[in-house]
C-alpha cells in the first residue's frame, strides 16, 4: 500500500473533499475561504482567555518544518519583541478588564528568546487569572538546568519537548542538532524542575525510520515519567524542503502500512501502561489532565502568522515577520467568518479529535440536537466501528483514531498546507481559497 496522504492533493481528492464537506456543512459554509478583511474593528473588540504568542526564530532550520519560522537574528528577533508587545499592549488598552486563564508560546523556538516570554509575561501578569497555565515549546538543546529552572522562575507550567524521535539517523535527517543522549538528559532536566506537566512531542513514519524505533521512542519516554506524549506522524507539507532532500537520499516517503504500525504500537505501549487517550494524537498518564491548545473553543494570537478564534471569527495575522514588524496598528491579514453550520461543525470536529464528543455538551453550547444535526454522521462512525454511543456521548475507538489520522490527512491537513503556503508567500493575500 502506498502512502495516502500524499493523494491529497489529487482532483478526485478535492472532488471528494468538496462533496463531503457540502454534505456535512452545506452550501452556506462552501467554498472553504479565508479573505482580506474590509474592516477588522470588530474583531479587534473580540477577547479570549486563551492566548497564543508565536515566537518564530530558530537557531537552524529543519528541512520538514511546515511552520512559519525564520533563522535567528539578533536585531530582528529584538525587533519583533518589540512589535509584539506593541500588539499586546493595542490590544489591552482596548480590554482593560481583560483576564487570561492560559498563555502559550509556541514558534519557531520560542526557547530561543527566553527575554521576549519574560516581557510578554510581565506584560500580561496584572490581567492573569487566579492559577494561570503558561505553556512553552522547548527545543532540546535548551533542556538545561539554567535554561529550564529560569522559565520555572518566571511561572512557566507546562513545557513541551520538542524530542521528535531518539532514532540517531532520522534526528540527523530532520537536521534537528542534537543527539538521542541530548534529548534524554533535557527530559531529564525538565522532569527535576517540578513543571506541572512535562509533554513530550514524538515523529513517526520518518523516511528510514523503522515503526519498531517508533515504538521504542513511545515506551522510552513514558518509562522515563513524562506527563503527556504527543506523537503525530510527519507530515508531507509541500512547501517544505524534505522532498528535494529525500530525492536526492533515494528515500521513499514511509508507506501507509508502515504508518500504521508505528501508530497503532505507539498506541499499545501507551494504553498497556493504563495510560489514557487524550486525543488523536497523545496519550497522558494516569491522574494527568490533559494539556491541549489547538482544540480550545476560542483563543487569541499575537506574533506573525499566529491564527485567532472567537465566536465564529477565525482570523491570522500577517505571516511576513518584516510586515509584522512594520505594521502600524493590530491588523489581521486572512479572515473566516464561519456560518452557524460551519461553526458547528467545526465545534463538532475538534471534539472528535479528543475522543469524546457530548451530546449534552453540543445541546449546552449551541441549544440544539446533535442527532439532528449530525445524525448522518454519528450513525456512520458507529456503521463503521469508528465511534461508539454511551451516556449520550460519542466515543472515538482505537480504529477510529486512525481513520481519524487518514481523515486529518485528507482535510486539515490539506487545508493547513494551503492557508500557510499562500499566507507566506505574500504578506497580505486578497484570499485564500482553502477548499
Ligand atoms: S521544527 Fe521547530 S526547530 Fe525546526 S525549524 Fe521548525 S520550528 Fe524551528
Amino acid at each position: 500500500m502506498g502512502n495516502l496522504a500524499r493523494l491529497r492533493h489529487f482532483p478526485l481528492a478535492r472532488w471528494g473533499r468538496a462533496g463531503v464537506f457540502r454534505l456535512l456543512v452545506g452550501k452556506e459554509g462552501w467554498p472553504l475561504q479565508f479573505r482580506a478583511p474590509e474592516t477588522h474593528d470588530h474583531l479587534m473588540r473580540l477577547a479570549s482567555p486563551h492566548i497564543y504568542v508565536h515566537l518564530p526564530f530558530c537557531q537552524s532550520l529543519c528541512p520538514h518544518c511546515p511552520y512559519n519560522k525564520r533563522r535567528y537574528q539578533a536585531e530582528l528577533a529584538s525587533q519583533y519583541g518589540q512589535a509584539l508587545l506593541r500588539e499586546i499592549r493595542a490590544f489591552l488598552e482596548l480590554h482593560p478588564d481583560f483576564r487570561w486563564e492560559t498563555l502559550y508560546f509556541g514558534g519557531g523556538t520560542p526557547s530561543l528568546t527566553p527575554d521576549i516570554i519574560e516581557q510578554v509575561i510581565a506584560l500580561l501578569a496584572p490581567h492573569a487569572s487566579p492559577a494561570p497555565e503558561i505553556g512553552v515549546e522547548v527545543h532540546p538543546l535548551h533542556g538545561t538546568h539554567a535554561a529550564l529552572a529560569r522559565l520555572h522562575s518566571l511561572g512557566v507550567t507546562h513545557i513541551s519537548l520538542g524530542v521528535e524521535t531518539f532514532h540517531a539517523p532520522s534526528l540527523r535527517l530532520l537536521a534537528r542538532g542534537y543527539t538521542p543522549r541530548q534529548a534524554e538528559q533535557a527530559i531529564d532536566q525538565a522532569l527535576r524542575q517540578g513543571f506541572a506537566c512535562v509533554d513530550v512531542n514524538l515523529i513517526y513514519a520518518i523516511p528510514g525510520q523503522p515503526p519498531a524505533a517508533s515504538i521504542a521512542d513511545a515506551a522510552k519516554v513514558a518509562t522515563m515519567g513524562v506527563d503527556q506524549i504527543s506523537a503525530y506522524p510527519l507530515f508531507g507539507f509541500e512547501h517544505t524542503p524534505l522532498a528535494s532532500i529525500m530525492a536526492r537520499k533515494g528515500l521513499k516517503p514511509v508507506s501507509d502500512r508502515e504508518r500504521l504500525r508505528a501508530q497503532k504500537g505507539i498506541a499499545r505501549t501507551c494504553l498497556e501502561r493504563g495510560w489514557q487517550r487524550a486525543s488523536v494524537w497523545s496519550y497522558i498518564r494516569p491522574g494527568v489532565r490533559p494539556y491541549t491548545t489547538v482544540t480550545r473553543e476560542s483563543y487569541l494570537g499575537f506574533g506573525a502568522g499566529a491564527g485567532s478564534l472567537v465566536h465564529g471569527h477565525q482570523w491570522f495575522n500577517t505571516f511576513s515577520i518584516p510586515a509584522y514588524i512594520a505594521q502600524g496598528e493590530r491588523k489581521p491579514a486572512l479572515v473566516l467568518t464561519m456560518p452557524p453550520r460551519l461553526r458547528r461543525f467545526h465545534w463538532v470536529y475538534w471534539r472528535i479529535y479528543e475522543t469524546r464528543l457530548s451530546y449534552r455538551a453540543y445541546r449546552q453550547r449551541f441549544g440544539r440536537e446533535f442527532k439532528k444535526d449530525f445524525g448522518l454522521l454519528a450513525f456512520l462512525m458507529k456503521g463503521l466501528g469508528w465511534a461508539r454511543e454511551e451516556d449520550e456521548t460519542l466515543i472515538l475507538t482505537e480504529r477510529g483514531a486512525v481513520w481519524a489520522h487518514r481523515v486529518q490527512a485528507f482535510y486539515s491537513l490539506a487545508g493547513i498546507d494551503h492557508l500557510w503556503r499562500a499566507g507566506m508567500a505574500e504578506p497580505w493575500p486578497d484570499r485564500v481559497v482553502l477548499m
